[in-house]
């Protein structure tokens, strides 16, 4: 068997690599956030559309799909949300129970989802459903895309800490979706899954515009509280670290994307930067309410609440930034494991 590529296949994949290179802005996209975020513009509805499916769809979907879905997810037309987690799956992924059995042209599902964020008013769900029953663990799942009015799909509003609407969980009883709503090939959905995974944990999800916006607003906090009354001067240590991972974790984000650029790959490194990111969120809020004291503790519409109370807000947001997108527990083993090749036990 001859393994080299053929003059036309290098061809071929030089053009690719090329229009790749030309036409996926990933730093336009970097900066594009950053002024986003220091605008102080409002959170997008679509941000499980956009910045997870979006990545995924580009590079596994077919062109009908591409045509299909990709200008009204840009548009903000129709709003996406992300059906994974189960009762009993949530970190071990793999053990997914939901059932997705073919029959003529459609898949007929069975189980349920839960924490679907925007899950109770969003236009579709991308899925991952088990399309053999037979299959254990990663084996036998797809990556399906579920329209939120589909008959049989049942979706129960669930409330969160903060009193936002925002959860759903999913109750599918022979619920009958379109087999060509395939992401990828059946029985592949944790190859596309993980291409998802890498977007959410990574580079996508949470850009750092987010957190030097946020960070900004942290050391203007400071210049007022510190001209009103005395503030303990390890606050001022606190304020300065969080700019500077706020910035360090920018650089390191630029790096990435120009790795990819390059050709290279996320890969498991991207649990390093969920880990990042996400404890950076925590303590810079954290960092904000120290500086506020009782103040801090004051709702939206109270009178003399500062900011308009969106230090809470954001500090309880933050909590759970090491719980979604995987929990930082399975983030360090994967760190452990896969970046630092330390023995699974
Ligand atoms: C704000 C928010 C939004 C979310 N949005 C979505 C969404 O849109 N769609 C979706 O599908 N899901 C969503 N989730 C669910 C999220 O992905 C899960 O909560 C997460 O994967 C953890 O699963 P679990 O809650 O079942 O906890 P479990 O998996 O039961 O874990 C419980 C605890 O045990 C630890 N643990 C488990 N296994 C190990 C291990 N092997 N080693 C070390 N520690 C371990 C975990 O770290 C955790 O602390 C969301 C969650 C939150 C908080």
């Amino acid at each position: 068997m001859d393994l080299r590529f053929t003059a036309d296949q290098r061809d071929f994949r030089d053009e690719v690599r090329t229009w790749l290179a030309e036409n996926i802005p990933l730093v336009e996209w970097l900066l594009f956030e950053e002024e986003y975020y220091r605008s102080g513009a409002p959170g997008r509805v679509n941000t499980n559309g956009i910045t997870l499916l979006g990545p995924t769809l580009f590079a596994y979907g077919t062109p009908e799909q591409h045509e299909r879905f990709m200008r009204p997810m840009a548009a903000g037309d129709e709003i996406w949300a992300q059906g994974w987690s189960e009762p009993d799956s949530g970190s071990d992924l793999a053990s997914i129970s939901t059932r997705a059995i073919r029959d003529g042209d459609d898949f007929v599902l069975n189980g349920q989802k839960t924490w679907c964020s925007r899950g109770a008013w969003a236009d579709w769900m991308f899925c991952i459903v088990r399309t053999d029953p037979d299959s254990e663990r990663h084996r036998g799942l797809s990556y399906l895309l579920v329209p939120a009015d589909s008959p049989g799909l049942e979706r129960r509003p669930v409330g969160r800490l903060d009193g936002e609407p925002a959860f759903a969980e999913l109750f599918f009883s022979d619920c009958r979706v379109p087999a060509v709503n395939l992401l990828g090939e059946e029985g592949q959905g944790w190859s596309v899954a993980m291409a998802t995974t890498s977007s959410e944990r990574g580079l996508n999800l949470r850009a750092p515009g987010r957190f030097l916006a946020a960070a900004g607003r942290l050391a203007d906090l400071y210049r007022r509280a510190s001209a009103e009354h005395d503030v303990d001067p390890g606050v001022l240590d606190q304020v300065v670290r969080a700019w500077m991972a706020a910035d360090a974790y920018r650089w390191q984000t630029y790096a990435t994307a120009s790795r990819l650029q390059a050709g290279g790959e996320l890969g498991a490194s991207a649990s390093m930067m969920k880990v990042f990111w996400s404890e950076l969120d925590v303590e810079l809020h954290a960092t904000a309410l120290r500086l506020l004291g009782s103040h801090g503790e004051l709702v939206a519409d109270a009178p003399e609440a500062v900011d308009a109370g969106s230090w809470m807000s954001g500090y309880l947001f933050a909590l759970s930034g090491p719980i979604y997108a995987g929990t930082n527990e399975i983030q360090r083993n994967i760190i452990a494991e896969r970046v630092l090749g330390l023995p699974r036990k």
